[in-house]
């Protein structure tokens, strides 16, 4: 047998092997194998498959490579540790606190803003100045749910200097790790606030005022663009505040509890 014969004998022999193993796993009810990741801490094994991995484009076609992770989901509690003490973006230089989001880990919806502003920044906790304590009313008094029932997160966890809109590097460093929180929460509806984080998740550039209210898909995900409490807050108007209750009326339908 010449060089070539041996070697294309011994992937011949590889394949029967890894054929038999693959058998074997089947076998044994083994229906799926998470791919090591190098980012971050394997996940347990026993959790549930995961969805298709979903990439985020900026509006502005800045984004265009999907974060590097195609394992299971990670826990919310794997994420924040793979974040560390980020330093991933120019903002964590201005940073009292990284405002990672809170709530329920296994959250039916999730509600998704732009970025911390003072008070956050201050508390590390996400929509806790003005806006947050309307956000707050809209969940508890409007939906009727507790606040620790959903789960807020924004698309950057540092707060942008004199709370400008957060720039595209930013986003682009920040994002993957939105998209972890996505993955290890599965909501069942994601709640976009305002016009950068909508654009964020449909990877196009919105006009708020126009798409709100009409339900829309982020990888499967309903997804209902509105307001961000900020510009109603601006913007005090009945009907900016009744726009607003309606795009929260057809998310309890969707998660079945119409109000
Ligand atoms: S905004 Fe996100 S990427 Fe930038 S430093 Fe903060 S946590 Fe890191």
């Amino acid at each position: 047998m010449d060089n070539e014969q041996v070697r294309a004998e011994a992937l011949r022999a590889l394949r029967r092997s890894v054929a038999d193993y693959i058998g074997f796993l089947a076998a044994s009810g083994v229906r799926a194998v998470a791919r090591p990741s190098p980012s971050g801490p394997a996940a347990p094994a026993g959790r549930a498959a995961p969805a298709p991995l979903p990439s985020i484009a900026a509006d502005s076609g800045g984004l265009s490579t999907p974060p590097a992770d195609e394992g299971l989901p990670l826990t919310l509690e794997e994420v924040s540790r793979e974040l560390g003490d980020c330093t991933r973006c120019k903002l964590h230089a201005g940073r009292t606190h990284i405002v990672f989001g809170e709530g329920n880990p296994k959250a039916e919806i999730l509600f998704i803003g732009e970025g911390p502003g003072e008070e956050e920044d201050k508390q590390a906790r996400p929509f806790v100045g003005r806006a947050g304590k309307l956000l707050t009313d809209i969940i508890q008094k409007g939906m009727k749910l507790r606040r620790e029932d959903v789960y807020i997160a924004n698309i950057v966890k540092c707060r942008p200097p004199g709370n400008r809109d957060p720039e595209k590097d930013e986003i682009a460093a920040c994002q993957p790790f939105l998209m972890k929180q996505i993955r290890a929460i599965g909501p069942k509806v994601i709640v976009t606030l305002g016009r950068p984080a909508t654009s964020l998740l449909l990877g196009r550039s919105v006009q708020i005022t126009r798409l709100r209210g009409q339900w829309q898909e982020f990888y499967g995900i309903p997804l209902m663009p509105t307001y961000h409490p900020a510009f109603v807050l601006r913007q005090y108007t009945p009907k900016n505040r009744g726009d607003v209750w309606e795009d929260m009326r057809k998310v309890l339908e969707k998660i079945g509890k119409p109000h």
